[in-house]
């Protein structure tokens, strides 16, 4: 949401140009929820959802650890003050010598989701923690994240095996039920799998200590989601069901749910128009579009919510499109997105949720459009 911190900077400040302002209060609020809601868990911040070093050294400060993908976000979170035991290397395709990079720099916490990966961090990495990613469906998530990571149980139990054979401690066991995922149960099936998991090594001697909840809780766009409060109740229910009374250390990953909510795009109506005198739909082009940071309108995907100065008025669906000379630059055009019919060109707009997953999708300067400025104030 716009809070009045944001509203103030956009019009003392007026920044020409698209752009992306963030307030630390929200962050701040939003870390603290999720401390309440899931007291006994640990949080890792992940980085990738946004990386502004203002924010890192914000929750460096609050105590959160951070999960991070390339060795470059490890830097980022050292600089921000995060010690190494702190930091995870939760990416589960990782080039070998970055796997010993980040061991140099102190990191003893990695993600696996196969043989070959443990192989690698064994080599890189000898005595490090590893935890094996298991597949989730994805079911109930806005922004699902497919089949590219983790494993079916049964193989975790193997990759889990192996990497004790080769010398790691086999730690634990992570999922990503998918992100802004709106459904509370997907976190009771998702540990269901990792208590299989932990039963058939136990079975073999290895007790595994830590499961690695993801990511996946929610920003409010257009519709209303479920509260940390309401996640974390879920959440610990699930644990208890699964685990009974011996609980395993937990992890957290927000990342849009730490995140989304602080941040707003302001942007600009580029152009009003239609294609016939009798096409009844029109088309808005905003400064920014997919390629300025707002890539995850991909299928339509995410749905921002969008306020405008001529809120109230008569409004009609509208084709959104972002402003550059690429056909795929189209936000909403299947289901397309109520605006007033008085919007003109030159008209500010506001794209609330937008503090996550935004700057640093953005392109360098595809078309000559500069990347998303980011003010975190
Ligand atoms: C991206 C990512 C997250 C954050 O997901 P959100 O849905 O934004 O909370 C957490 N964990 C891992 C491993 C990720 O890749």
């Amino acid at each position: 949401m716009a809070t009045q911190r944001i509203i103030d900077f956009i019009n003392t400040r007026r920044p020409n140009g698209p752009c992306m302002v963030l307030d630390l209060d929200v962050v701040r609020e939003n870390f603290h929820n999720f401390e309440m809601a899931l007291p006994e868990s640990k949080i890792y911040y992940a980085v990738k959802a946004n990386p502004a070093p203002e924010i890192l050294r914000l929750l460096a400060s609050l105590g959160s650890s951070f999960d991070t993908a390339s060795v470059a976000e490890v830097e980022m979170a050292l600089d921000a003050g995060a010690t190494a035991d702190r930091i995870s290397f939760g990416n589960t395709i990782k080039k070998e010598r970055d796997i010993a990079r980040a061991f140099e720099l102190g990191i003893r916490l990695f993600a696996v989701d196969c043989v070959e990966e443990v192989e690698k961090v064994a080599r890189a990495a000898p005595g490090a923690r590893v935890f094996c990613r298991v597949l989730t469906d994805g079911a109930g998530a806005e922004w699902p994240l497919s089949r590219k990571f983790g494993c079916v149980p049964a193989m975790a139990v193997d990759v889990l095996r192996s990497a004790q054979q080769l010398g790691l401690e086999s730690y634990g066991v992570s999922f990503h039920v998918g992100s802004q995922q709106t459904d509370l149960a997907a976190w009771d099936r998702a540990l269901g799998d990792a208590k299989q998991v932990f039963d058939a090594l136990a079975k073999e001697g290895i007790t595994l200590k830590m499961v690695n909840m993801g990511g996946g809780f929610p920003t409010r766009y257009l519709k209303d989601v479920p509260t940390a409060q309401a996640y974390g109740q879920a959440i610990f229910q699930a644990l208890s069901k699964h685990f009974g009374n011996r609980l395993p250390e937990t992890i957290i990953e927000p990342g849009r749910g730490m995140v989304g909510n602080a941040g707003v795009i302001k942007a600009e109506v580029v152009l009003v128009s239609k294609k016939a005198d009798n096409d009844n739909v029109r088309w808005v082009y905003l400064d920014i579009g997919k390629f300025g940071g707002l890539a995850e309108t991909m299928d339509e995907a995410i749905r921002y919510h969008i306020t405008t100065p001529r809120d109230g008025d008569v409004s009609e669906p509208c084709v959104l499109a972002g402003p550059t000379c690429d056909s795929a630059d189209v936000m909403y055009e299947k289901n397309p997105y109520p605006l007033p019919i008085s919007l003109t060109i030159g008209d500010e707009v506001l794209i609330e949720g937008t503090g996550a997953y935004t700057t640093t999708y953005s392109a360098v300067a595809f078309n000559g459009f500069e990347p998303l400025r980011s003010y975190v104030i």
